[in-house]
């Protein structure tokens, strides 16, 4: 787990980080407020440990902007007091901060707490996941997708960039559902939930949409390489077969690929999307369709 340190004082930074150290934390450390949240951003740390005498921007500040920050707020705090200020104690549980350590630091307490934030974080980091995951497939699910979809906004807004959106739809699902039933239908959508994860790279985000719908998210790309992606896909899928019985049942995949760089909303992106996909569904199916250039790839 990853610590970061914000104190001003240097003997206080040495003597937490070595005694972090010890149960095998990484350590980063910043000695005033401004480096401390530059770092919070650049490091995403799993435990914040905050001394709350700072001068310029003190430890309340700093929680204050962690805590109105979208992507900083889920990181846990714990507030470093020299006084034995009740007043400060309490200023800062109210301030979201998930304990406090007085000090000069007893070294056994201030390892329990880190530990007992630790594991919290752990757990509230796996709540959050399973809230986020479709079960039948293992992909991200839609909330999982929208939260994406607007931090990645905040980055092109901030530093520029693109990023591609693949929207795509199992050809005639219902006729495999109506012909093998549902537990065979619930296989495929596996099946394919899994060729399309296996296509994605760590930063992508493969989401099942809908029923027998999937979509890509792919940061820091345009049509070119989503329409290449979502090419592999079709040609996996296509190939894909399923034993049922005597039978090798297969499906093909119907894709529509956009791009944005930021200038319309996420919205739009996806409304792209889901136009070429239906451009591609009436084009005769198991294609890729460009939404920019409106035009057939594969
Ligand atoms: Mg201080």
């Amino acid at each position: 787990m990853k610590i970061l340190l914000v104190d001003d004082s240097p003997e206080a930074l040495a003597i937490a980080a070595a005694r972090l150290r010890k149960d095998e934390h990484e350590v980063v450390s910043a000695d005033d407020g401004k480096s401390g949240l530059a770092a919070a951003r650049s490091e995403k740390p799993d435990l914040i440990l905050l001394d709350v005498d700072m001068p310029d921007m003190t430890g309340f500040d700093v929680c204050r902007t962690l805590k109105s920050d979208e992507e900083l707020r889920m990181i846990p705090v714990i507030f470093l007091t020299g006084s034995a200020d009740t007043a400060d104690k309490v200023k800062g549980l109210d301030l979201g901060a998930v304990d406090y350590v007085t000090k000069p630091f007893d070294a056994f307490e201030l390892r329990a707490r880190v530990r007992a934030a630790l594991r919290t974080k752990h757990l509230q980091d796996l709540l959050v996941k399973h809230t986020r995951i479709d079960p039948l497939t293992e992909l991200w699910n839609r909330r999982a997708l929208t939260d994406r979809l607007k931090q990645e906004w905040a980055k092109i807004q901030r530093h520029g960039g693109t990023a591609a959106f693949v929207m795509c739809d199992i050809d005639h699902f219902k006729h495999v559902n109506d012909t093998y039933g549902h537990r065979i239908g619930d296989k495929i959508i596996y099946r394919v939930a899994k060729i399309l994860a296996g296509q994605c790279r760590e930063s992508d985000l493969p989401v099942r949409y809908g029923g027998e719908e999937f979509a890509i998210l792919i940061p820091d790309e345009q049509t070119g390489a989503a329409a290449a992606l979502a090419e592999r896909c079709q040609r996996e899928i296509e190939e894909m077969r399923l034993q049922v019985g005597q039978e090798d049942v297969c499906v093909t995949v119907s894709f529509g690929v956009a791009d944005t760089d930021g200038t319309t909303s996420p919205e739009t992106l996806i409304e792209s999307a889901d136009a070429a996909l239906y451009k591609a569904k009436h084009a005769g199916r198991n294609r890729v369709v460009v939404a920019s250039a409106e035009q057939t790839v594969f």
